[in-house]
Parts: C-alpha cells; structure tokens; sequence
C-alpha cells in the first residue's frame, strides 16, 4: 500500500500553520513546514514532497520566488494561500505554475477539496491516460469524436467553442487564468485579447448550461480567469 501523500506547507503565520497541522493531522497527510522562501525550496529540493501549500508574504522572499525555483525541475502540484482581494498576485503565481489557489480567510472544506483535486490530477498524469470522454453533471463531451452532449442531446459547436472547451477540459477542476486560456486557445501572439474569451464564453454557456447566467459548470472566478466544474 501506497504512503499517505506528503506535504509541504510553507507559511510564516504560526495561527494558520497551526491550523494548517491540525487539518493535515486529521485527514492523516504527512507534512513538513517552512517559515520562509529559502526554507521552502531548500525543503522542496531535499524532499520532494507531493503536494506543496504555500503562502506568498513570506519574510524573506515573495513566494513566487518558491514557484519559479520549484517549476525549474518539476510539476509538483502548488496550491497558492493568498489575501482575497490579491487578484494580481493570483494570477502572476497560475501563469508561473502554480495548480491553484485559496483565499484567506478560507474555509477548511475547500483546502482539502483543493488539495484532493490536485493529487488526483498528479496521479492522472503520471498514470495512465485517462478515457477521451469527460462527464460533468449532464454534459458529456467525446473529445475524440469531438462529439458534446447536453443531458443525451446533441450540441453543435463551433471550431473556436470546441478548443475553448477542450483547454477547459485539459485544466478541469481547477483554477486557469484569462492569459493561459487566451495563449491555449488563440494562440500567444492573441494573449491580451479578454474580449475574445468574454465573448466565447457566453457562446458556450448558452450552449452548455440551464442558466447562461447563473452557471454551475462553466464557473468565472472574479478577476482572475475560468474553472470547469468537474463531477
Ligand atoms: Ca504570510
């Protein structure tokens, strides 16, 4: 049997690394701490963990620091702690490497579900290829026969809709920003183009949800980018 996963936390607030322990404890993850940026990519370096939390005001550094050191050698998942409000520093970690984020405060609920949906998407792509179908609620999408399905239904999409859904796919259940949709999908000489993506978006809402404008699958997270629901 496997080893429960282990994570790194890094975090110079010792109320919320203390919560962080206990939460951890109890759902009988392994962890490490770092109170620092220097702590937190030595400790990476040495132990690979599987998972990394980390914080961004840090004392010594700015925790992007961590993700740019950590993204030179590998993919280890990062779910960035960030003040609500931070939108800008959201995005710069997402468009560094960084696999998501939660706002503080957050609720103890979310940060496992993160931090779950993360390992799980590690596991998928070290592992074997997962299916060429995708299902969330009653849309099902056979990326293969580039086929999209509304509650058994056909929908036709166009070339462009198509693309935008299958990076939102490709990214399901997490956070992607504006910029990496853009470069995804138009290409990166089209990365400052936001209107394109408001414009398409709406498209593939009213295609794929009950309520284009109370969406339960095709989720905007405020200031930042687009999350596909999955399950
Ligand atoms: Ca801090």
């Amino acid at each position: 049997m496997r080893n429960a996963p282990e994570i790194l936390i890094v975090e110079d607030d010792p109320q919320i690394r203390r919560f962080l322990r206990a939460t951890l404890t109890a759902e009988q993850y392994r962890f490490h701490e770092a109170l620092t940026a220097a702590e937190a990519i030595a400790q990476a370096a040495a132990r690979q963990p599987d998972l990394i939390v980390l914080d961004l005001g840090l004392p010594d550094q700015d925790g992007l620091e961590v993700i740019r050191h950590v993204r030179q050698s590998n993919s280890t998942p990062i779910i960035v702690l960030s003040a609500r409000g931070r939108e800008k520093d959201k995005i710069e970690a997402l468009d560094l490497g960084a696999d998501d984020f939660v706002s503080k405060p957050f609720a103890v609920g979310e940060l496992l579900a993160r931090i779950r949906a993360a390992l799980r998407r590690a596991a998928t792509i070290t592992g074997e290829a997962s299916g060429t179908v995708f299902r969330t609620g009653n849309i099902e999408v056979d990326l293969g026969k580039r086929l999209v399905l509304v509650a058994g239904t056909a929908v036709h999409l166009t070339p462009i809709e198509f693309r935008l859904l299958q990076a939102l796919i490709r990214h399901a259940g997490k956070v992607i920003t504006q910029r990496q949709l853009l470069i995804e999908v138009w290409g990166p000489q089209h990365s400052g183009q936001s209107q394109y993506l408001r414009v398409y978006m709406a498209q593939l809402r009213r295609k794929l949800e009950a309520d284009p404008t109370r969406p339960r699958f095709l989720l905007t997270e405020p200031g930042v980018g687009y999350r596909l629901l999955e399950g």
